[in-house]
């Protein structure tokens, strides 16, 4: 089946404005940055009542959002290494908290995400880590794996050793989430020139009295009592044009790959091979505009292949994927197109560049810097966000009249790819 299509408003050519119009705004709050933090965050403090704008300079979720798997973790990972302590065990509501948005039971509703996969399911090889990893799996989430009997069993995973398991974890199409929530928001995007067509007026480090934006003959002065920076890896550079340090950034690269076939030769998977402390390989599925299955593969093998060139991450996976799933599965990996994609995850910088394990903010004068540093805690980052924004002032502004480009919302990476090849 193709892929579904939802709609915003594509980026439109503003109606004709008299030259060198000016239009000034007050406002509660001014975001930069529309990937899923920045749209949750939206979304929450409208709901609460603030009159407040979202500036993308790209297409929405055009950083990692659009790059991510979708899989809503409940603490998976942290589980594996043991490293679930206080803070990490924010992560394991998230899944809970995603579903009832996802039914419409709680807000944002999001009856307009595709749901890819319902659960993931674990599953492991022959090795002696990869069964001890699935052991420590099954003790220390808070909703244990549960088998899944021989005829449940997805096709790709019926020739696998020890038993198959379901996580309950869901997996969502961030291109359909990323249209959920901006088309609730259409008034409140505005598509800017960050390099030319913005400028950030500062008093004192951390403290921004003004943003000017240009387009064409058009400028928009806003003045908002707070800037909150959910830009990923733009983060930096915005945090310097507001007298603050880039070295609260880390960035850490990856380099993902994706294969494409038909059903027959790529059924339709979502899950972790379990090894040891880490997941060998993470797949995850959906379908292409031709109607073709993708899958996306994540996992330790990102990692690895970041010193790799395309062709010998390629080949590598193809070597993973073969040892993580067993012959005779009805996976047929000769007659598949491959890709690669490198992207930089943003994080908060951790002491010895370690790995954040919750949302991560930061808060100086009237600007405040999030990174939700995984898909699943964009929630929780814009809980604790307008918490620290508090009580609007300004509170909700007409600005439906304003004549301005409207982002879009970033493609699948697999529908832009152009370097697709087979691996023989
Ligand atoms: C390959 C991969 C797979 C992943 N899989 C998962 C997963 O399965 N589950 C999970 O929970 N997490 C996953 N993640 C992590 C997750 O994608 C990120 O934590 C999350 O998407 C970050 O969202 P964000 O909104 O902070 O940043 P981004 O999605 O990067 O959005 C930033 C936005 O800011 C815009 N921007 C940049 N500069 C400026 C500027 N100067 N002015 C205005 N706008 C600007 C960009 O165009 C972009 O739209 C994955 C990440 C990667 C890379």
């Amino acid at each position: 089946m193709p892929m579904a299509r939802f709609f915003i408003a594509p980026p439109t050519i503003a109606p004709m404005s008299p030259p060198d119009a000016h239009i000034t705004r007050e406002l509660d709050a001014v975001i930069f940055g529309g990937g899923v933090a920045g749209l949750w965050l939206l979304d929450e403090l409208h709901r609460r009542g603030h009159g407040v704008l979202l500036l993308e300079a790209d297409a929405l979720g055009a950083g990692q959002s659009i790059a991510a798997q979708g899989i809503i973790h409940g603490g998976l990972k942290y589980t594996l290494t043991g490293l679930l302590n206080p803070s990490a065990e924010a992560i394991r509501d998230m899944p809970d908290l995603w579903r009832r948005c996802l039914n419409g039971e709680a807000e944002p509703r999001l009856t307009n995400t595709r749901v890819r996969a319902e659960f993931c399911h674990l599953w492991r090889t022959q090795t002696l880590t990869s069964k001890l990893g699935m052991i420590g799996a099954r003790k220390g989430l808070v909703v244990a794996p549960q088998p899944v009997s021989d005829d449940e069993r997805p096709a790709a995973l019926r020739g696998c050793p020890g038993q198959v398991m379901r996580l309950d974890e869901q997996v969502v199409a961030p291109y359909s989430l990323l249209n959920d929530l901006a088309s609730k928001h259409t008034d409140r995007l505005l598509k800017i020139d960050a390099e030319a067509g913005l400028s950030i007026d500062t008093d004192a480090p951390a403290v921004v009295t003004s943003i000017t934006l240009t387009d064409g003959g058009q400028r928009l002065t806003l003045r908002a009592r707070h800037v909150v920076l959910t830009a990923g890896n733009g983060n930096a550079e915005l945090r310097a044009r507001c007298s603050l340090s880039q070295d609260a950034m880390q960035r850490r690269p990856l380099h993902f790959i994706m294969l494409r076939g038909p059903r027959e030769a790529l059924p339709e998977l979502n899950g972790h091979c379990v090894d040891g402390a880490k997941t060998r390989v993470t797949i995850t599925s959906d379908t292409d505009s031709q109607g073709r299955t993708v899958w996306q593969v994540g996992g330790q093998v990102t990692e690895d292949g970041v010193d790799m060139s395309p062709d010998e991450l390629i080949a590598h996976t193809r070597r993973e994927l073969e040892a993580s799933i067993p012959g005779g599965s009805g996976v047929d990996l000769s007659a598949v197109e491959w890709a690669t994609r490198r992207v930089d995850r943003a994080e908060r910088t951790m002491p010895n560049r370690k790995r954040p394990d919750d949302a991560q903010l930061m808060v100086e004068g009237n600007v405040i810097t999030g990174w939700p540093t995984k898909l699943a805690l964009a929630p929780r980052l814009a809980t604790r966000i307008a918490d620290t924004v508090g009580q609007p002032h300004i509170g909700p502004n007409d600005l439906t009249t304003l004549d301005w480009p409207r982002p879009a919302v970033a493609q699948p990476h697999w529908e832009t790819a152009t370097s697709w090849t087979t691996a023989d």
